[in-house]
């Protein structure tokens, strides 16, 4: 179908100002929070299923890309029209539509800016867990299609713990259900197969997530070290003491440096590396495990541990760990994090082998991660403009990549695959896995029009 007579037939769904397609606009959609770029030709901003459902089917007929979008603040290029179509944009579908406490539910429209639920359950006495450090910009929708993880993700889980079912418009824009309130729905899992399958498969037009009540004391600790092997081998050692703290995460000096610069949250400049170990739960034997991972620490040589003595220092050291990308922007115009997880107690040896990849391709790499998850981060910094320096970038993570899978681990903890990473897909897939999930996405997607050219390599010609 012609451009403009798409655009026309688009203004006849959607109200005329909710179907974008100025050059500015459609340059801005083209763009996410990776270093890839596209750009789509429509942009539609809808403001309910139906309408949602009505453009897919009229992308079906036509055989159109069709890229759903939360924030865009994914790190892969999972939201890059690689090959033009419609972006569905869901910044009206925001609203939280049933706060059902007596069965621990709530149901939400995917636009929902995470942070302003987890406010607003917070109030009544509830935690949605998932909890990406983008969490006052990202969307439901977005954690949905990226099975996003986050600092309290190590005790609670991911975003697929918390997805009980989904309203999904699928490929023709028929309209289903999946899952639902009870904790265990019969049939296929297709709840658990559409969550992190990155808009590829079919698009969430409402969700139905678990809440859990707010835990009873929390407890906040900085732990300093010297070096970053002493604190890494305090991540195990703490997880294999049987303790599971409702985080568990590192950042390094050079990660520190900037935070200090931008957000001023108290870390130690001259320390190699710090953890920060929160415990929440019942306040009877928070104590105790307390001082056991205290004993733990100082064991492994550490400087120092400070407990957040107030809320307000629990919120700095907060603020500066949820900051952290966004502060590393002060020493260099760009940044690409990769996203490589691997096992707990590989975490000094693959950190090791991280510097000397930084040393090779004479970059500076900063970290700051998901430590008890094995969920590392290592932050490539750079100057974009400069096109040798960004083919050093892409080598540099792909080794890095290479290192996780070599050591155990895998190419991605939580940022998925997008079109970043879909060379690194070779690392822990054959060709005959390919070939499966081929069949999966042409089941969900005969033409081929959901998220074109992410997650799954082309077939070999
Ligand atoms: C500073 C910073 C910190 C971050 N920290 C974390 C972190 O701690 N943990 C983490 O996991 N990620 C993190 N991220 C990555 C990112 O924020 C997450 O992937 C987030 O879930 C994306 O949400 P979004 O609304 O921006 O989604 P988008 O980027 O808009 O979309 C993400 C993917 O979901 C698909 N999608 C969007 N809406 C739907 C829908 N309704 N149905 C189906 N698919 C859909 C899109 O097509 C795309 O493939 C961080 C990013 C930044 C920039």
């Amino acid at each position: 179908m012609e451009r403009l007579k798409l655009i026309d037939s688009l203004k006849k769904i959607i109200e005329p100002e909710y179907v974008l397609d100025s050059d500015m606009d459609l340059t801005l959609y083209g763009y996410d929070a990776s270093l890839e770029k596209g750009r789509p030709d429509v942009v539609v901003v809808p403001n309910s299923t139906e309408e949602v459902s009505r453009v897919v089917a009229l992308a079906y007929k036509e055989k159109i890309p069709i890229i759903g979008r939360g924030s865009g603040t994914n790190l892969s290029g999972g939201t890059i029209p690689v090959k033009g179509g419609i972006v569905i944009h869901f910044s009206r579908m925001n609203r939280v539509l049933e706060v059902d406490l007596a069965n621990r539910t709530v149901t939400v429209e995917p636009g929902v800016i995470t942070l302003d639920l987890q406010n607003m359950l917070l109030k009544k006495g509830f935690l949605y867990a998932p909890d990406p450090a983008s969490q006052k910009v990202s969307t439901l929708g977005g954690n949905f299609g990226e099975n996003s993880g986050g600092p309290h993700c190590l005790k609670y889980g991911v975003t697929t713990n918390h997805v009980l079912g989904a309203e999904v418009v699928l490929y023709d824009g028929t309209i289903i259900w999946t899952g639902g309130k009870s904790q265990d729905n019969p049939g296929y899992d297709i709840t658990g197969l559409m969550v992190g399958s990155e808009g590829t498969l079919g698009i969430a037009t409402k969700m139905i997530l678990k809440l859990i009540p707010t835990p009873e004391k929390i407890k906040t600790m900085l732990a300093i070290y010297n070096t970053i092997q002493d604190a890494s081998n305090t991540v195990s050692a703490i997880i294999s003491e049987g303790i599971v703290p409702a985080t568990l995460e590192m950042m390094d000096k050079l990660v520190m440096k900037a935070v200090e610069d931008s957000v001023h949250a108290g870390y130690p400049l001259d320390a190699a590396a710090v953890l920060i170990i929160e415990l929440d739960g019942m306040e009877d034997g928070m104590d105790r495990q307390a001082e056991k991972i205290m004993e733990i620490c100082k064991r492994h040589q550490v400087r120092e541990v400070r407990l957040a003595e107030s809320e307000t220092q629990r919120n700095e050291l907060w603020a500066g760990r949820k900051g952290a990308f966004g502060a590393v922007a002060r020493l260099r115009p760009s940044y690409l994090v990769c996203d490589g997880t691997v096992p707990r107690t590989k975490l000094p040896e693959v950190l090791s082998k991280v510097i000397e990849i930084g040393e090779k391709y004479d970059l500076p790499i900063g970290n700051v991660f998901h430590a008890g998850d094995g969920n590392l981060h290592p932050l490539i910094l750079f100057d974009e403009r400069d096109k040798e320096m960004l083919l050093k970038v892409h080598l540099a993570a792909s080794e890095i990549l290479k290192i996780c899978v070599e050591a155990g681990g895998t190419i991605s903890g939580e940022h998925g695959i997008g079109t970043e990473k879909l060379k690194e897909m070779s690392f822990i897939f054959s060709e005959s896995d390919f070939e499966f999930m081929r069949s999966i996405k042409s089941a969900f997607d005969p033409y081929g029009i959901w998220n074109p050219g992410k997650v799954i390599p082309p077939a070999p010609v």
